[in-house]
């Protein structure tokens, strides 16, 4: 589900830093990441739990919490361009959390401010008026399991007029219950069901309603942290087919955190991977997807069976994530990765080496010219003509089996076996 990119960046972060802690025993949960969203983009941000990707989108918004710490860099916005103005509060108050104000160049890295324009907004360190007004109206967040955030003695009614009272007090209250409803039914629930309480509703109905929520006041973007976790996998494919419809017709942003690089694969225009707190692989969603540079991207992708050749045994990702507060000499991964060689251990890779022209980027020493890339990680990225032949392969592939299974089931002579169900794509259709 590919949706045109505009080039207009609207969030740039440069340099972000964030910790857990202060002083030495600070946990370095988010080191020097860059990342740009563009309007209408897709942006997939994919890891293990506890790679920094909840941290970092948090921090952006503003919404970390103590101990969290955001140590350097910036996130500017590009400005106010959907819902209703700035309140007025002048731009970049006061440093926050120890974030240098303006967004000086942090760790030697040059800071552009160019592709978000001169009115951007550091939102890393704009005063609290000024975020007041850009969250909802510009940058708004469904988090994890958000579902369970509706008030349960209110109405879905109620909590939405709510939300536009508080963020639109001149909207009439005629108009606040038709605006309730038109919200309702874009994610495609019944205006009548207005009237019910949370508990009259299914889960995915009240993730519906979260998204409906969020959408309320016409964002530019919109973050979104493992959304459809909680819900069933059927569930899960009908409100990520509805987004991705209201993304095309709405046209805001999206940051899609997630640990299934194949769904975001499926959704994604571009996909960020992070490890341990860093960004280790950058680039278009097939891309990443078909021919992933670095051995943590390969190695995810590979926790998924294939939809198409002979059944395999999983090969996944050996070990687990490192502890944060004792870190592995040079490359975080070494201890887990395949193809560790003498100086992995004890240099550092260099953030992001550029691979195709800007066009993608990876963090590993494989990448650096010296040393020869292993074939799986140097395969050509299939043209998109290929990839969409490809994709509809898989798609009747999995169509196939599922049927197949479901014969079998309705049988009642087996379960659907382990790589049935582990099928993520085949799962959602
Ligand atoms: Fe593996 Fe070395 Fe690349 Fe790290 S730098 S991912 S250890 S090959």
């Amino acid at each position: 589900m590919s949706g045109v990119c505009s080039p207009e960046v609207l969030i740039e972060v440069r340099g972000l830093c964030v910790n857990y802690g202060l002083g030495d025993d600070a946990v370095r949960a988010v080191v020097d990441a860059d990342l740009e969203l563009r309007r209408g983009e897709v942006l997939g941000l994919a890891g293990e739990s506890g790679s920094g990707k909840s941290t970092l989108a948090y921090a952006i918004t503003r919404l970390l919490r103590p101990p969290g710490v955001i140590t350097a860099g910036s996130a500017r916005f590009a400005g106010p361009v959907s819902g209703a103005p700035l309140d007025g509060a002048p731009a970049g108050g006061a440093p926050v959390n120890g974030a240098p104000a303006g967004g000086a160049p942090v760790n030697g890295a040059p800071v552009s401010v160019a592709s978000v324009g001169a009115s951007s907004v550091n939102l890393l360190t704009a005063g609290q008026r000024e975020l007041r007004g850009l969250r909802w109206n510009e940058i708004a967040v469904v988090l994890q399991s958000s579902m369970n955030a509706l008030n349960p003695v209110l109405s879905i009614g109620t909590q939405f007029s709510d939300v536009l009272r508080a963020h639109r007090p001149d909207m009439s209250r005629a108009y606040r219950q038709a605006r309730s409803g038109e919200l309702l039914e874009m994610v495609g629930i019944p205006a009548d069901r207005l009237s019910s309480y949370p508990h009259e509703l299914s889960g995915g109905m009240r993730q519906r309603v979260m998204i409906a929520t969020a959408l309320a006041l016409d964002p530019s973007v919109v973050i979104m942290d493992e959304p459809t976790t909680a819900l069933d996998v059927v569930t899960q494919r009908e409100i990520l087919e509805e987004l991705m419809a209201l993304r095309d017709r709405l046209g805001f942003a999206v940051l899609f955190i997630s640990h299934d690089l194949s769904l975001l694969a499926e959704i994604a225009d571009s996909i960020t991977v992070m490890y341990a707190g860093r960004l280790v692989e950058r680039a278009g969603a097939n891309a990443i997807f078909r021919a992933p540079r670095h051995p943590y991207s390969l190695g995810l992708l590979s926790s998924f069976p294939s939809l198409h050749g002979p059944r395999r045994v999983m090969d996944g990702i050996p070990g687990s994530p490192p502890d944060l507060r004792n870190m592995p000499s040079g490359c975080s991964f070494h201890p887990r990765c395949g193809y560790t060689f003498d100086r992995c251990r004890t240099d550092p890779p260099p953030v992001l080496l550029d691979l195709e022209a800007g066009t993608r980027a990876a963090a590993c020493w494989l990448q650096d010219g010296r040393v020869a890339v292993p074939v799986e990680l140097a395969r050509p990225v299939p043209a998109p003509a290929e990839a969409e032949r490809a994709g509809a392969a898989e798609r009747a592939g999995a169509a196939e089996r599922a049927g197949a299974a479901e014969s079998v089931g309705a049988a009642g002579s087996e379960a659907p076996t382990e790589h049935a169900a582990a099928e993520p794509t085949r799962g959602r259709s």
